[in-house]
């Protein structure tokens, strides 16, 4: 076929010129131009050509990261009192990928799928709870969990459940604590792992105030699990009264054990998050745990928790590890936390903005930061989806 004089052949649809690009994942933290192609990462590199693009956005002064993943939301909006619309957070935050953590199970997974998640522009990925029902009562009056009820905690219909949703459901998720599982001990955690082990998937563990005990938890964590909400305040955390990282901890995490933050309304505090980093115990993930008790602070977003975690003292490219890479290899999907050749299209373009910000933990303690980071846009599967907040 004869060539038109003056065509041009386009090699990208959109290209990304003149960012920093942070992508621990393959090593990168530079200038590089991002493109993209079919829905995919297409090109990464400091000599691409911006011809060679349909469409370019600069991203001069910005700093390109994979899309972000939150590993920690409550998405069911409309069917759980706790969710919130994934769509709206994404377009706030930046977030690509909401993992909910565990607001449905057996009962009511469907009706997420289908009203929910597929609908969404947003990918939502989901851990299904080891109680049939899910989170199905917390809200801002009632509260009652649900992993207090033994007739609720099913192994069969969990393990069913989630083989039929396997392309959505990365892991069980299992809440442990006086406010969820009363006194019922380590028992949720005993067959959250035997649905897990079914499923050949890791769990994610909610830490609350004992019992149980953080030590008998996290002894009891294989390989791959997840523990949530490691930063949280008081007691029943990684650190003892010293602020010295207890050995159960360590061992937890030289064997594999995730520690996720997980924000939340009630498990962040800056004190234990302080103490951790200074110990040389940072969490590996940094999620926001937001959901209809949290949104509106203290969590509000990732984005949010992440500038919280700047302003203490963790590294700009720690905290891109620990919202791409690190959630993305704890889910077992880890192209999703990457810009390489073939990775699923998405990108956040974020600005560490200088200033003076207040921020609140859920303690009601504040902290006098230096830095906020602010999201200038976002693009999904290949093309560009969101502006962000004004550039100023
Ligand atoms: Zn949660």
């Amino acid at each position: 076929m004869a060539i038109p004089v003056g065509f041009q052949f386009m090699q990208h649809d959109l290209m990304l010129t003149g960012g920093h690009v942070i992508d621990p994942s393959q090593g990168l933290d530079g200038p590089a131009n991002v493109a993209f192609r079919n829905g995919k990462v297409s090109a990464i590199g400091p000599k691409l050509d911006p011809k060679s693009a349909k469409v370019t956005r600069s991203a001069r002064g910005l700093t390109v990261v994979p899309g972000i993943l939150d590993l920690h939301t409550h998405v069911y909006w409309g069917g759980t009192a706790l969710g919130i619309d994934a769509d709206a957070l994404a377009r706030k935050s930046g977030t690509t990928t909401s993992i909910d953590a565990g607001s449905t199970g057996a009962a009511n997974f469907h009706g997420f799928r289908k009203h929910v998640i597929e609908p969404s522009e947003t990918r939502i990925l989901a851990y299904l709870n080891i109680s049939y029902p899910g989170i199905f009562a917390f809200g801002h009056v009632v509260n009652f969990g649900e992993a207090q009820i033994p007739e609720l905690l099913n192994v069969q219909e969990c393990v069913r459940v989630g083989r039929a949703h396997r392309d959505l459901i990365v892991g069980v998720k299992v809440r442990l604590g006086l406010e969820t599982s009363k006194m019922m001990g380590l028992w949720p955690l005993e067959l959250a792992i035997e649905a897990a082990e079914q499923l050949g998937l890791p769990v994610m563990a909610h830490v609350g105030s004992p019992p149980p005990r953080f030590i008998d938890l996290v002894a009891r964590l294989r390989p791959g699990d997840v523990l949530t909400h490691c930063c949280r305040p008081l007691m029943n955390h990684a650190l003892d009264t010293k602020h010295r990282v207890i050995p159960m901890a360590a061992e937890a995490r030289k064997r594999g054990v995730v520690f996720d933050l997980g924000h939340g309304a009630g498990s962040f505090s800056f004190e234990t998050a302080k103490a951790m980093l200074k110990a040389g115990f940072p969490p590996d993930v940094i999620s926001s745990d937001v959901h209809i008790r949290s949104i509106d602070g203290p969590a509000f977003d990732n984005l949010v928790t992440m500038s919280k975690m700047l302003c203490l003292g963790m590294k700009l490219k720690d905290i891109v590890r620990a919202v791409t890479e690190a959630p993305a290899r704890a889910i077992r999907r880890p192209r999703l936390g990457a810009l390489k050749v073939g990775s699923p299209g998405d990108a956040t373009l974020l600005k560490a903005v200088k200033g003076k910000f207040e921020y609140i933990d859920v303690t009601g303690a504040t902290l006098q930061g230096g830095w906020r980071l602010a999201q200038r846009g976002v693009v999904l599967g290949g093309r560009w989806w969101h502006d962000g907040e004004a550039r100023a």
